[in-house]
């Protein structure tokens, strides 16, 4: 299996070469270069997650020097449960925050670390480089933590992540390195960039992003969502449908991919918040990216969804979806209103919402599963004030607020980044 550019402008690579790249060097993004059909042998419901996944991504391994490792990498990523929940009225919910930071993003960031601790070299490591605001980094930090042939690097914005975000962030051990830069998002964002230009540097620290364009935090997604698939499939005897909180399309696309393989997933439901890119291109065909809308939902809050590029490679049979807007007040009332009976973090609450405006025909014929992307004590500061009531931490997110927290310092420029990245181990402040 080889792997292309959604721009058709760079040489085709191996798997090994787009996790180690991320992006192509043309700008576009990797996919394989036909569309890898999923083993009948691995559509066994009675396998466990990580056995499945093995089984369901094992055609993107084959001829890479990952593939025997590809079990390995599976039983080191997917190590807590996915399980479906059943509420009073019968919805059903796909639990994917039980994980170690509590989010969604636990899933690509452990298969992703596998996937790089097998690439690289403990002599001289890997280092994802990643300017974070939510939850990546957090789980990108707790996901590097313990490996010896990667390391990772977490630049946040100074007083610009909420107290538990920043925890966080920074309660992780080597090799992680929380580094509060003074500045905002975008010098985040610019001087990871600048580094990531910088050959020099690339070449020094051997460096390598975690972002969400990294096909190696695709592929876990899609083979958790077939294996909730096929689990829905095997009880009811129909496909279910997916309603999916989306920001920058990579779950979702995921989706749309495990489905075009051979999952037996029904309709896909895109839900977005007021960033209302892909629903005007659902609705008018054409697609106009836009600069971000801050909302409550904020691991949505995308104008730009950048796997936006691999849906529209795929042939128009196999990517259909369609996408709802769910406003912030919309939001509210939705967690407002089911509160007694499921606890939604913002984003989930507005994949509820648009569950809710499925007219009821649609809804009776077939099981749909509502994607539950974060615990909502993550966003005890919105939901609490909604509610009335204090959300307690479950276990792993309390472990998390018990482990001591350090960080480095850095102004915003790339000189101090790079003085950062030369320097040994980590200062404890
Ligand atoms: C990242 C994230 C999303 C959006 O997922 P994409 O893959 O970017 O579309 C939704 N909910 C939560 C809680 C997230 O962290």
């Amino acid at each position: 299996m080889r792997f292309t550019s959604t721009r058709g402008d760079a040489p085709p690579v191996t798997l090994s070469q787009a996790i180690r790249a991320g992006a192509a060097p043309d700008g576009g993004l990797y996919l394989p270069d036909r569309l890898p059909a999923a083993d009948p042998a691995a559509l066994d419901p009675a396998l466990s997650l990580p056995d499945f996944a093995a089984c369901f991504l094992a055609p993107f391994f084959a001829g890479d020097p990952l593939e025997p490792e590809l079990a390995a990498i599976c039983a080191g990523a997917f190590t807590f449960p996915l399980p479906i929940a059943t509420l009073a009225d019968g919805r059903r919910v796909l639990e994917l925050f039980h994980g170690p930071t509590g989010a969604f993003k636990d899933f690509g960031a452990r298969f992703l670390m596998e996937c790089l601790e097998r690439l690289g070299d403990p002599a001289h490591p890997l280092t994802v480089l990643a300017a974070t605001s939510g939850d990546t980094g957090g789980a990108v930090g707790c996901a590097a933590e313990g490996h010896a042939a990667v390391r990772a690097v977490i630049l946040y914005p100074k007083g610009r992540v909420s107290p538990f975000q920043e925890h966080q962030l920074t309660c992780w051990d080597e090799p992680v390195r929380a580094v509060e830069v003074a500045g905002d998002f975008d010098d985040c964002q610019r001087i990871a960039k600048a580094a990531f230009a910088d050959v020099t540097m690339t070449e020094r620290f051997n460096l390598t992003s975690a972002n969400s364009i990294s096909i190696g935090r695709l592929m876990p997604q899609m083979a958790y969502q077939a294996w909730a698939a096929l689990r829905l499939f095997t009880e009811t005897g129909t496909r279910p449908g997916f309603v999916i909180p989306t920001g920058n399309l990579g779950h979702g696309f995921a989706a749309v991919y495990a489905r075009a393989m051979g999952a037996p997933l029904g309709p896909i439901l895109l839900v977005t918040n007021e960033n209302a890119t892909l629903a005007d291109w659902a609705r008018s065909g054409s697609y106009t990216p836009r600069a971000s809308i801050a909302t409550i939902a904020n691991a949505m809050d995308v104008g730009a969804p950048s796997n936006f590029e691999r849906l529209i490679a795929l042939a128009p049979e196999l990517r259909e979806v369609t996408v709802e807007l769910v406003d912030d007040p919309a939001i509210k009332a939705r967690i407002v209103a089911d509160h007694a009976d499921y606890l939604w973090c913002p984003h989930s609450a507005a994949a509820a919402e648009a569950y809710s405006r499925l007219d009821p025909a649609t809804r009776a014929e077939r099981p749909w599963a509502i994607a539950a992307t974060a615990h909502p004590y993550k966003f005890a500061d919105v939901i609490e004030p909604l509610i009335g009531k204090t959300i307690a931490a479950p276990p792993a997110l309390a472990a998390i607020l018990s482990r001591p927290s350090h960080k480095d310092r850095i102004p915003a420029d790339l000189r101090a980044l790079a003085a950062l990245l030369a320097a040994g181990s980590m200062v404890a402040v």
